[in-house]
C-alpha cells in the first residue's frame, strides 16, 4: 500500500563525518555574522561564501541535495541553525562497521587488547575509530585509507596542548609514534602529535586530508 505520509526525496546519505563538521563549522559563521554585523551586504556575502565552501564540497550533488544544502543562507537564529543540522543528521554517511573480529583482524599481535566501547560509538560522528590501550600503553587508529580499513598502532605520550595532526586544532596532545618497516629489518620509529580525546578530535575534523597523510606515513 501506498504510503502517503512518506516524505519523498530523492536523497540518500552522502556526506561524511568530515563534511558534516564542515558545514556546521559554515553555519557557526553565518550566524556569527547575524548576531555580530549589521551590514546586511556584509552578511549576504557571508552566507553566499559559505554556501559556495559547502556546494564545493559535493560537486555530484543532485537538485534535492543542493536544495538541502541551500537552505544555510536562510539561518539566522541558533535554534534554525540546530534544526537544519538535525535535518542533516539522516544524510550522513556512518564510518564503516567495526566489531570486535574486524579490530582482531587489523591488529593480529595486538593480544589482549583493550577494546573501544563499540557499542556507544555513533559511527556517523566519526572519520577514525582511535582508542588507548592502558596496558599496552598504546593508542589504536583504524581509518578509512583508500577504502580499505587500516589500522595503525604506536606508543602515546601525554603532552602539553598544541596542534594536533589530525584534525589541527589545538586540544590537550600526544606524541604518537609508530614502529614502520622500511625494508626487510629495518624499522624506524615515526609519528607526531594527536589529541588525547578521539572523540573530541573527530568532532573538530572539517577535512580528511590530515588523516589521510598521517595514516600513509604511518601504515605499515
Ligand atoms: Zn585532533
Amino acid at each position: 500500500m501506498e504510503n502517503k505520509n512518506a516524505e519523498v526525496t530523492n536523497i540518500e546519505p552522502f556526506m561524511r563525518s568530515d563534511q558534516y563538521n564542515f558545514i556546521k563549522l559554515q553555519v557557526k559563521n553565518i550566524i556569527h555574522a547575524h548576531a555580530t554585523v549589521k551590514d546586511k551586504d556584509v552578511i549576504h556575502a557571508v552566507k553566499y561564501n559559505s554556501l559556495q565552501k559547502v556546494l564545493d564540497l559535493f560537486p555530484e550533488a543532485n537538485e534535492d541535495e543542493q536544495a538541502l544544502l541551500e537552505k544555510i543562507v536562510e539561518l539566522e537564529k541558533d535554534i534554525e541553525a540546530e534544526r537544519f543540522l538535525n535535518e542533516l543528521i539522516p544524510y550522513v554517511i556512518p564510518f564503516e562497521n567495526v566489531t570486535e573480529k574486524t579490530i582482531m583482524k587489523l591488529f593480529p599481535k595486538a593480544k589482549k587488547l583493550k577494546l573501544p566501547p563499540l557499542d556507544e560509538i555513533d559511527f556517523k560522528d566519526i572519520s577514525y575509530l582511535g582508542w588507548y590501550d592502558i596496558r599496552s600503553e598504546k593508542k589504536y587508529l583504524i581509518a578509512n585509507y583508500r577504502g580499505k580499513l587500516t589500522g595503525i598502532h604506536g606508543t602515546f605520550k601525554p603532552s602539553v596542548k598544541g596542534i594536533c595532526t589530525l584534525c589541527n586544532s589545538y586540544e590537550e596532545v600526544g606524541l604518537f609514534m609508530a614502529n614502520i618497516k622500511t625494508g626487510r629489518e629495518t624499522n624506524i620509529s615515526r609519528g607526531n602529535y594527536i589529541c588525547r580525546d578521539s572523540q573530541m578530535c573527530n568532532e573538530n575534523i572539517v577535512s580528511l586530508d590530515k588523516l589521510n597523510s598521517f595514516v600513509e606515513l604511518l601504515k605499515n
